[in-house]
Order: C-alpha cells, then sequence, then structure tokens
C-alpha cells in the first residue's frame, strides 16, 4: 500500500474576499467635500432608493491585491503552463492583438456613433468579412454570432429560411456520432431532429450509414473536418455529392480550422456553411467565460438569410472638385465608403446587439493580417507537425486507436493502461496538472474509450513536448492508489464536477 502524499496542498489563501474583510478598511481616501452636501432623498424618490448601502467587502489595497493576484496564480493558461486541450486549440496570443484592439481609436468607439465616424472600424470588419470568405471559400459572411456554438445555431437559422423559401419543409439534421455535443444542441435548438450517424472504426463517416439516413427530410448534414478525431475525411467529397444531391446543405464545424488554414477550403470540399472559432484559429483570448465570437460563412444563395446588419463597402467620390480638374474626380481621389447594411428582406434578423462582439474581432483580423496567407499556411503546417511529433512519442504508451497519422490533434486511449494497471484517463489527467501541465481534453469524443484528446498547437517548442513525453511516462509507471487521488498540489483535488457545473456557489452569504 502506497502511502498518500498529503500536505502538499497549496497553501495559498483561498478565502473568499468577503471572509477577509474587516470593518472600516480602506483602500482609498476620498478627498474632503468641497461642495455643500445634499441628502440623496432630495435627488432621487425613495422608491428608487436601497435600503442600505451595499454589503462589499471592506480590505486595505494590499490585501486586495494580493488576494486577486493569488486567485490569479490558481490558474492555468497559456501564458503560464503548456495547454494541450485537445478540440479547443489553446495557443499563444500574441500581445501585439491585445494592443491593437485595446487603440483609444477602436476601443473607445460608440455603437450608436454615425456611421461616418466609424469608416476605419467599419473598414477592418468589411476586410475580416472577405478575408474569412478567402479563408473558407465561401461568398458572404455575417460576425454576429458569438461563439462556435451561436454560429452553428445561426447557420441552421439560415438553412431554415432558405428551405421555407424554397417551401420544403425539411425536419432532420445528421450529426455523426463523434461530433462536439454543441453540434446535436444547436440543431435542436433551431427546431430540428438531430439523428445520428455512425463512423467506422477507422473514423471515418459511415457512408452505408449516412446513405441510410438520407431522405428528403434531410436539411443539414453536420460535420466537423478535420474530425475531433484530428483526421480528414477521407470520403468529403463523396458524402457532400450524396447530401446535395437529396437536396440538403453540408455544415462545416470549423472548429478545427487550425489544422487546414491556407491548404484546404471548405467550400471547395463541399460544404455550403461553416462558422469559425477565432478564439481558437485566430488566437483570441480564450475560456473563462468571456465574450467569445462565431463568424459564419455560406455560399451565395443563403446569403440573403444572413442576420443584419452585414459590413457593405461602396466606392464615393470623396475627393470633389479641384483646382484645374473642374468636373471630373480624379481617380485617385476615390475612396470607399462603408456601412451597416439593414436592407436584406429575406434575413434572420439579428442575432447579437449591434455589430457583435468587436473587440474579438478585432483580435482575429490582427491576427490574420500579421500572418497574411502564407504565414495562415505555416501555423497550420506547424500544427500538424507538433501533433505528428507527439502522436509518435506516445503511442507506445498510449495507443491512438485511429491510426499512426493525425491532423492538428490527435486521440489517445488509456483502455489498455485501465486495464493492466487501474489508470484510467482521468487520472493521467489530474496528475498532469500536479507536474504543471493543464489536462489535455478526456473522455472525448465518446466513441473512444478512455480517451485523450492532445493538441500541442504550433506555438510550442520540441522541448515543451518532449518533456511533456517525460511526465507522461512517469505516471503511467507511479502507483495507481497515488493517482486515484491527484492531483495532490493544487488547492481543490477532484470536485464533484457535476454539481460544481449545476449548483455552483459563487457569492458569499453572510449570515
Ligand atoms: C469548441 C467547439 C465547438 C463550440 O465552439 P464554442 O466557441 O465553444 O461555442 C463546436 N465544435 C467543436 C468541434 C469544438 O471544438
Amino acid at each position: 500500500m502506497a502511502t498518500k502524499k498529503k500536505n502538499m496542498r497549496n497553501t495559498l489563501d483561498t478565502q473568499s474576499i468577503f471572509e477577509l474583510s474587516k470593518p472600516g478598511r480602506r483602500a482609498a481616501r476620498l478627498p474632503a467635500c468641497d461642495v455643500p452636501e445634499s441628502s440623496i432623498d432630495k435627488l432621487l424618490p425613495s422608491e428608487m432608493l436601497a435600503d442600505g448601502p451595499p454589503a462589499l467587502p471592506e480590505l486595505s489595497e494590499p490585501a486586495i491585491v494580493r488576494h486577486f493576484i493569488n486567485l490569479s496564480t490558481l490558474n492555468m493558461s497559456v501564458d503560464t503552463h503548456f495547454y494541450p486541450l485537445g478540440s479547443c486549440t489553446m495557443k499563444y496570443n500574441p500581445k501585439r492583438n491585445e494592443r491593437a484592439a485595446a487603440m483609444p481609436g477602436l476601443a473607445d468607439l460608440h455603437p450608436y456613433q454615425s456611421e461616418d465616424t466609424l469608416q476605419g472600424m467599419l473598414q477592418i470588419l468589411f476586410e475580416l468579412q472577405e478575408t474569412l470568405q478567402e479563408i473558407s471559400g465561401l461568398a458572404a459572411c455575417s460576425l454576429q454570432p458569438a461563439a462556435g456554438a451561436h454560429g452553428e445555431l445561426t447557420a441552421l437559422l439560415v438553412a431554415a429560411a432558405y428551405f421555407g423559401d424554397l417551401g420544403e419543409r425539411r425536419t432532420k439534421v445528421l450529426v455523426p456520432d463523434n461530433a462536439h455535443g454543441t453540434n446535436p444542441a444547436s440543431a435542436a435548438m433551431a427546431g430540428f431532429d438531430s439523428i445520428t450517424v455512425k463512423t467506422t472504426a477507422d473514423g471515418f463517416v459511415d457512408l452505408d450509414d449516412l446513405d441510410a439516413k438520407l431522405d428528403d427530410q434531410v436539411a443539414v448534414f453536420m460535420i466537423t473536418n478535420p474530425s475531433t478525431l484530428g483526421l480528414f475525411e477521407p470520403n468529403m467529397r463523396a458524402v457532400a455529392d450524396k447530401v446535395h444531391a437529396g437536396g440538403g446543405l453540408i455544415y462545416l464545424d470549423g472548429a478545427n480550422m487550425n489544422a487546414i488554414l491556407g491548404i484546404s477550403r471548405p467550400g471547395d470540399f463541399g460544404a455550403d456553411m461553416q462558422h469559425y472559432n477565432p478564439h481558437k484559429t485566430f488566437s483570441g483570448p480564450h475560456g473563462g467565460g468571456g465574450p467569445g465570437a462565431g463568424p459564419i460563412c455560406v455560399t451565395e444563395k443563403l446569403a440573403p438569410y444572413l442576420p443584419v446588419p452585414v459590413v457593405v463597402r461602396e466606392r464615393s467620390e470623396v475627393g470633389g472638385e479641384r483646382p484645374g480638374n473642374t468636373n471630373a474626380v480624379s481617380e485617385s481621389s476615390a475612396s470607399f465608403r462603408y456601412r451597416l447594411d439593414f436592407d436584406q428582406p429575406k434575413t434572420i434578423g439579428r442575432v447579437r446587439a449591434f455589430f457583435g462582439n468587436v473587440g474579438v474581432l478585432l483580435r482575429a483580423y490582427a491576427y490574420i493580417r500579421t500572418h497574411g496567407p502564407d504565414g495562415l499556411r505555416r501555423i497550420s503546417e506547424n500544427a500538424v507537425l507538433n501533433a505528428n511529433y507527439l502522436l509518435s512519442r506516445v503511442t507506445h504508451i498510449l495507443p491512438v486507436p485511429q491510426g499512426n497519422r493525425c491532423m492538428h490533434e490527435f486521440v489517445a486511449s488509456a483502455s489498455t493502461l485501465k486495464r493492466d494497471k487501474d489508470i484510467a484517463a482521468m487520472d493521467i489527467a489530474k496528475r498532469l496538472l500536479d507536474f504543471g501541465y493543464h489536462a489535455p481534453t478526456v473522455y472525448f469524443p465518446l466513441t473512444v474509450p478512455e480517451a485523450i484528446m492532445i493538441e500541442p498547437t504550433e506555438t510550442e517548442s520540441k522541448e515543451t513536448l518532449d518533456a511533456f513525453t517525460e511526465v507522461l511516462f512517469r505516471i503511467t509507471e507511479e502507483d495507481a492508489d497515488l493517482l486515484h487521488d491527484a492531483p495532490h498540489t493544487t488547492a481543490i483535488s477532484r470536485p464533484d464536477e457535476v454539481r460544481a457545473a449545476r449548483q455552483p456557489v459563487l457569492t458569499y452569504r453572510a449570515e
């Protein structure tokens, strides 16, 4: 029986800020009031006033700073740790994107300003639309959706409007069994029945099962390509042809675009619509429930149904008359004017306030423009190279059931370890935290038993990948009892994850 390692837990103060509060402590002192004081009751009707001051914690400035800085060190981030979280593409976010998005000329704008004063912002958004269309090989774009899942929902509403216009009643959306959970959820939210299509043992769409499920009720086939197994669907063309032959549409879940930027375009391999996850592919800040974005691109025939407004560009002759050039405006003085177009009679309407989560879109724009077409292609090549290097290093200890090559990520299985040594995917994931690694995605996709889904991303060095591999080996040699209790060094070890998600305790209540 191994001795369990106790007392290794992080000793950081994890009291809530309310528990640290001491009456009368202050972080700021206001100067004496130099105007006549007036009671609040004279300014506001009494029914609008609270019964008392808000129950705010009272602390000194150093206590506040220490509290929040210490809390921040309990977190893991790409800036502090290797974060091989498959499917999520946790790659380094260049700080220049942050600086660009924070420029006062962008950050201080108000959406109610007149369009004349928003020309720079609208130009950026227009160019981002164009760039995303080019990367996807699709004709039109909406920047509005607030996340990948929201992009899925928006595109399915676009599809529903399109079929409604054709007078076709199509009720089904097909989703492969290894899809992300948001796919069937979005289908249901958009009012469709979600029907599962099997994948083969190799991890590809089972064409026989697809044939069996395709009928004239199928509106959309949602496919993730490269798939959640990190594999490029070899029958993509055949899948798209079958769906199109029945009048249906192909939706590409673009969460894995990081593997194919500048190499292969969804519009060229049969997609009619797709979303992007700028927080994955284009290095947006990621996680923590902050704002995201989920722009969608669609083919020409679906464009009329996109949410409004879309940003449009018009030629405007702003140069005006010049001395000696009385009638004509010279070509060089002609320029563009950008405006928000609400005049789309077939639009599904708004899915988000104003122009979407612009701050996230600006970062994506900065990232894309920094790298350019060749740079984006190199990003994907390196993401795929890193993933294959890691796959080849770990596969003899954590077998990868679906092949010995991958795209940007791969799914290993701990089922042999579980059988022989009682070491489960969860034990490895939790133990990695003790060594300063964020855990990979585990138990997803559901088609792989004891799944460990690893995505190194292109921003990691060979040294980091090697060090990670060494730690993985070491863990698989450790005592199962030690692993079952891991992590041993974090403030919280193994919370009840379902309860933490369903009944989160977010506020402190004084008795
Ligand atoms: C992340 C992800 C989504 C959902 O995207 P969000 O931006 O988190 O809403 C959908 N599908 C796949 C395959 C993903 O990895």
